[in-house]
């Protein structure tokens, strides 16, 4: 084991990316573990208009690697692994990753979530042929096609905006009349000529052997069924917090999201979590990068309770 770290950041979304900043800024000798691209949800959002200071053409790649490069510009070390066990329990915490295993003084948790399954018919068989879970990964398949995106939160609304750059038509399906989205993103898709919506509607299955061909619908409250023709159908029906590590070694809610206090502390004492992971009614670039400050800040104040020399 070379050394042990202050502290170990699990996940390089917003939230980790500026606990590192932070961390580094502090002096901490910090590393940040991040299984797969940084930046998590962020970096498949492409247009972010509501990050303070954030205006025309500030794009999620963009501004996470921002974040990235200036944590590690103070000191950030980044490593690519995937961690398959941490042993939380003892003063110096182990995070047993594939490729080797790390131990530090204090733990951020910010690992973020993944999106929902909306649970019709074919789903998943469809998945990739058709049905996707990300406009910026997909959306130039769809040039000049007709798709249809489910959900009524930010995610469907700013993702439905983003992909009329490239279908022909969007049609918002959306299980009711409300819309939890923001009502600017949601003028906005209303007066964008090329989104339609159809409300108090669900998607019951995916019609297509090989690839999708079109949705069969129910509205809600007639029970009438019509069907749909797609070539591409996006789900945005919320995410799932990346929790499956922890259970059992710290308190999660029901969800699955992990409980802190306001000072992003966990259950386990040099545990902490920040960002979409854990419980929180506002899941936004800037919460999660606030929570990601807090975390590193309290995370400095315990050990120097704890490992005063
Ligand atoms: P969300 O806010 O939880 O919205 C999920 C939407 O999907 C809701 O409209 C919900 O309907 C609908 N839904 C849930 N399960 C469904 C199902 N099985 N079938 C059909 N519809 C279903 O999720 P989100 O839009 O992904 O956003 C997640 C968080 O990230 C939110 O806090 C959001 O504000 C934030 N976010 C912010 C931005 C931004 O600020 N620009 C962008 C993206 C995400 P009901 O409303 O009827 O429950």
């Amino acid at each position: 084991m070379a050394h042990i770290y202050d502290t170990i950041i699990i996940g390089g979304g917003p939230a980790g990316l500026s606990a590192g900043l932070y961390a580094a800024r502090s002096k901490m000798k910090t590393l940040l573990i991040e299984r797969g691209k940084f930046g998590g949800q962020t970096a498949t959002t492409e247009e972010l208009e509501n990050y303070p200071g954030s205006m025309e053409n500030c794009t999620g790649p963009g501004l996470v690697e921002r974040m990235r490069k200036q944590a590690e510009e103070f000191g950030t070390e980044f490593v690519k692994d995937e961690v398959l066990e941490v042993e939380l329990d003892g003063k110096v915490k182990k995070i047993i990753c594939k490729k080797e295993t790390y131990e530090a003084k204090t733990i951020i948790i910010a690992t973020g979530a993944y999106p929902r399954l909306s649970g019709f018919k074919n789903e998943i068989e469809l998945r990739g042929r058709g049905v996707s879970y990300c406009a910026t990964c997909d959306a130039d398949f769809f040039t000049e096609l007709d798709v249809a995106v489910i959900g009524g939160g930010d995610s469907a609304i700013d993702e439905a905006i983003y992909l009329t750059k490239f279908a022909d038509s969007v049609t918002i399906i959306h299980r009711r009349q409300g819309f939890r989205a923001a009502k600017t993103s949601l003028e906005k898709a209303q007066k964008n000529p090329k989104i339609k919506f159809i409300l108090d509607t669900v998607v019951e299955e995916a019609k297509g052997d090989e690839i999708l061909e079109g949705l069969v619908l129910k509205n809600v409250n007639t029970g009438e069924i019509s069907e749909l023709k797609v070539d591409g159908c996006f789900v945005f029906v919320g995410y799932l917090p990346i929790t499956e590590l922890f259970k059992d070694k710290i308190k999660l809610n029901d969800r699955g999201d992990i409980i802190t206090d306001e000072e992003m502390r966990c259950d386990v004492p040099g545990v902490f979590a920040a960002g979409d992971v854990r419980e929180k009614t506002l899941r936004q670039v800037v919460t999660a990068a606030a929570d990601g400050a807090i975390a590193a800040t309290t995370a400095e104040k315990y050990i120097e309770a704890n490992f005063a020399e």
